[in-house]
């Protein structure tokens, strides 16, 4: 952790390779603010990840450091895409796994895209 409390970002973590064009994605869609890209592993019929330009670990940091002009453009690709695929008619779910407790596995701010079949209970059962 940094004094700040804040992990720090780590410029060699997979999203930020795929962000410099280092290893190759499956791309869906990219502006100036984000991109978008088909998950290695898919958990549904359509899982996609979105992926801001930016150096912003979690959800927590993205919201708490990004300029408003980043979060909004994040946002509208994250629409987009969800219309783009076809999502919008039957849904879709969006989550982002944010620290140690959700699972996160690659510490740059992302976002899952689920959908194309029904997608069960938001949280697996266990003890409340
Ligand atoms: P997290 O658990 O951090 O929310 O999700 C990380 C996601 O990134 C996982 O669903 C995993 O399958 C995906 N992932 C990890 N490495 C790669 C990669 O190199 N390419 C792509 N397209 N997805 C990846």
């Amino acid at each position: 952790m940094s004094v700040s409390g804040k992990p720090p970002y780590d410029p060699a973590n997979i999203f930020a390779r795929i962000l410099r064009g280092e290893i190759p994605c499956k791309r869906v869609r990219e502006d100036d603010h984000a991109l978008a890209f088909h998950d290695i592993n898919p958990q549904a019929p359509v899982h996609v990840l979105v992926i801001p330009k930016g150096s912003w670990v979690s959800a927590a940091d993205f919201h708490a450091s990004a300029p408003a002009e980043a979060i909004a453009g994040f946002w509208r690709l994250v629409g987009a895409v969800a219309a783009e695929l076809g999502l919008e008619e039957r849904g879709y779910r969006i989550l982002s796994n944010m620290g140690e407790d959700a699972g996160q596995e690659v510490a740059h701010f992302h976002v899952h895209i689920f959908g194309g079949r029904r997608l069960g209970r938001m949280v697996p059962p266990g003890a409340a």
